[in-house]
């Protein structure tokens, strides 16, 4: 099995990017981000402080995550719920950033990830996949973009989703959750040591499908 690690900050357009490179190679395209966001629903709705270590390792057992691919994509279900739809509030999204610095959060996907890369290639997108989950994977790459673009393409998802957006708020949350991100003690995001850089800033979607697919052909 080949596995590509795809790290990279908030809103760089990792998971359209590699949904799109995925596809192009026939490779299984894993967002992790959606397992953290599953948990942080769970958090959210049991009215439990997604800050708070002790509450959300203490729930832990209780939540059953399991993902499917569909044709539509990764299925997230929560306790044999469709979850899907309900994972991308800003919300969700601030809460996620707090769980995810939870030790027993991380150890608890850890195995379900590891998994996936087992038995698929797979193209697996997240914060510490290239430096924790998957750090024998033969191509890392860092996919990453300027705060401000990041911001301008998230308001754009959100305002095409239907979601209210408000660019200064969505730019703010950005610079939070990378901040929050990139400063936890367990798997913080940062570049692997091998990782290549890819900054899309200044690329196209298509471009910066092409340009992830031609790293990956390089290697297999
Ligand atoms: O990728 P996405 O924006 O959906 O991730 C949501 C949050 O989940 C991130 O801000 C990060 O805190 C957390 N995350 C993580 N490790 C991963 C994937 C996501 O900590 N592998």
């Amino acid at each position: 099995m080949f596995s590509v690690a795809v790290d990279g900050p908030s809103g760089a357009g990792k998971s359209s990017v590699c949904q799109a490179a995925a596809k192009e190679l026939g490779f299984v395209y894993v967002d992790t981000g959606a397992l953290y966001r599953t948990i942080a629903l769970y958090v959210l709705e049991k009215g439990l402080d997604p800050a708070d270590p002790q509450a959300v390792e203490e729930a832990l057992p209780g939540i059953q995550v399991d993902l499917a691919y569909t044709p539509e994509g990764q299925k997230m279900s929560l306790n044999g719920q469709d979850v899907t739809g309900r994972i991308r509030t800003p919300e969700v999204s601030m809460a996620t950033s707090a769980i995810a610095a939870i030790p027993a959060v991380r150890a608890y996907l850890l195995g379900l990830q590891r998994g996936l890369a087992k038995q698929n290639c797979v193209l697996m997108d997240g914060r510490d996949i290239g430096t924790v989950v998957l750090p024998e994977a033969p191509l890392k790459v860092y996919l990453t973009a300027s705060p401000e673009e990041r911001a301008r393409r998230r308001t754009r998802q959100l305002e095409g989703s239907g979601q209210p957006a408000d660019y200064k708020q969505v730019l703010e949350d950005i610079r939070q959750r990378d901040y929050q991100d990139s400063h936890r003690a367990t798997a913080p995001l940062k570049p692997a040591p091998d990782a290549v850089m890819l900054d899309t800033s200044e690329m196209g979607f298509q471009q910066s499908v092409e340009a992830l697919v031609s790293l990956v052909r390089k290697k297999m």
